[in-house]
């Protein structure tokens, strides 16, 4: 078999430069190692566990109308009925892929890709189905094979009470105690669904805080939610070992001091990271070069060393996000096609889903720290939004990185209910070069939590009417 282009990889990087690629005229197959189209963003990540959380929300929202005079009595869950709405959503997607796929003509195989040179793949059916390996050479190949989670060995014991992200969206059961490895962006996702499903969730953190490496100021609101809905939220704590205690996990927990204590719990959730899926595909037999942290080393128009080959997504680098991998596709399918497109992005939003959501977008306060750029930091309090206020939701705070001299809007973050959706603006804000009187002179509809961003502007202008930051008049002589 032969193909103009091979897409290595079925997942949101994948499958848009394969459709991209068919629309620009390009012959295109698309080799996915699963029997489904998605990646682990839509089979096992972003949206299963998006409904999941928006179940979640709904139910702490309806609780939380008991301060409204509005009470309803305790939830019941049906659990196989809210796994197969949850499932629901997957065949959905996965269903319309299928057909996009199949009226682009893109031919999709269902295989596992090997390497065998820079333009060779050998085929190998998926485990179980019978059959032979084929091989497949193309002109050039888009590697987009995602990455996995990482469980390190003292915690990779053989049980299935022990699970990583896949396994915890499964929703086999509600275990009554949860031990939650990691105080990342899944653990406090998958953490806050169980939670709310009436799990008692501890969460053991290695760092000092939640999230780390996130703005702290974002971070707090959502630190003081989540001490209420977790059980316990343990800090600078290490989980060094697990081992299966008859129907428990005994989970050793470990001080920086060195003591260590055992605590049992039902089910554990390692999530401490992930790792790109670069190892076990044949690129020794390419020009591809791998970094120390295993990712695929690519140029701004996602080019590897070898000239047939471009990677794409988790595997070619830092941050592991669907968006960016999606824009990373295009810019390589663009690129292949003769377009002058780079990979140029000033902004790459990132937002935790959680409750409140965490979002956050160009420089932070750290980045223009460690890079000496002189920055003015404007920080708005929902508690001063009238949209806030009526829904009851004022633990939010919007805040924007503006550059000293130019006003330029370089980054920003916003802790609050929706602020994933609102982090867009000012993505767009930051690409086009905005100032902050740009942001404070569109017009935003009111009332809205959207408001928040120019009237973050505003307080940097000393110009803002709802909260009392008047701009100091200039000392006078
Ligand atoms: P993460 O890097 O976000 O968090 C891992 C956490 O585990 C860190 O805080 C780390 O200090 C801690 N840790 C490591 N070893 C530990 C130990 N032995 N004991 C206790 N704590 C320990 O990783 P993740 O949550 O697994 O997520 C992986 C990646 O998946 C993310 O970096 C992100 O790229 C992606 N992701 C994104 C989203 C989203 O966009 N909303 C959601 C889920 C996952």
């Amino acid at each position: 078999m032969r193909s103009e282009l091979v897409v290595l990889g079925g997942g949101p990087g994948g499958y848009a430069a394969a459709f991209l690629a068919a629309d620009l005229g390009i012959q295109v197959t698309l080799v996915n190692a699963e029997s489904r189209l998605g990646g682990v963003c839509l089979l096992r990540g972003c949206i299963p566990s998006k409904a999941l959380l928006h179940v979640a929300k709904v139910m702490s929202e309806a609780r939380e109308l008991a301060a409204w005079g509005i009470e309803f009595p305790p939830p019941s869950i049906n659990l196989d009925a809210l796994r197969a709405a949850k499932n629901g959503v997957i065949e959905t997607l996965t269903g319309g892929l299928d057909q996009l796929a199949k009226r682009r003509n893109v031919q999709v195989l269902h295989a596992r890709g090997r390497f065998t040179g820079s333009q060779e793949l050998r085929l190998e059916p998926l485990g179980g189905q019978a059959g032979q390996a084929d091989q497949l050479s193309f002109e050039h190949c888009i590697l987009a094979v995602g990455s996995s989670p990482v469980i390190p060995p003292p915690l990779r014991i053989d049980s299935r009470r022990v699970t990583d992200s896949t396994g915890a969206l499964e929703l086999n059961d509600i275990p009554e105690r949860l031990l939650v490895v990691g105080g990342g962006y899944i653990g406090l996702e998958m953490g806050s669904v169980y939670a709310e499903l009436g799990t008692r969730v501890t969460v053991v953190e290695l760092t000092d805080g939640l999230l780390p490496g996130v703005d702290r100021d974002l971070v707090r609101p959502l630190a003081a939610r989540l001490a209420k809905r977790f059980d316990r939220i343990l800090l600078n704590t290490k989980v060094g070992k697990l081992a299966e205690r008859g129907n428990l996990i005994e989970a050793t927990l470990e001080s920086p001091g060195g003591e260590a204590t055992q605590e049992t719990f039902d089910r554990v959730l390692v999530a401490v990271g992930r790792r790109p899926n670069s190892a076990g595909l044949g690129l020794e037999t390419t020009q591809a070069k791998i970094d120390a942290r295993g990712f695929v080393v690519v140029d701004q128009k996602q080019r590897t060393a070898d000239p047939h080959l471009l990677a794409i997504g988790d595997v070619a680098g830092e941050p592991m996000l669907a968006h960016k991998a999606t824009h990373e596709g295009k810019v390589a399918v663009e690129g292949l096609s003769g377009g002058p497109a780079e990979f140029d992005a000033r902004a790459i939003p990132a937002v935790v889903f959680t409750d409140p959501e965490i979002a956050w977008a160009g420089l932070t306060e750290a980045d223009a720290k460690r890079g000496g750029r002189h920055i003015t930091v404007a920080r708005y309090p929902w508690a001063a939004n009238g949209r806030a206020q009526s829904l009851h939701r004022t633990d939010g705070l919007t805040k924007l990185l503006i550059e000293s001299g130019t006003d330029r809007v370089l980054g920003a973050g916003i802790v609050g209910s929706g602020a994933g959706d609102m982090i867009a603006e000012v993505v767009l804000a930051i690409e086009m070069g905005c100032t902050v009187r740009d942001l404070t002179e569109s017009i935003h509809p009111h009332p809205t939590l959207g408001e928040t961003i120019p009237a973050a502007g505003e307080v940097h202008l000393g110009l803002a009417t709802e909260i009392y930051r008047p701009k100091r008049k200039p000392a006078t002589a």
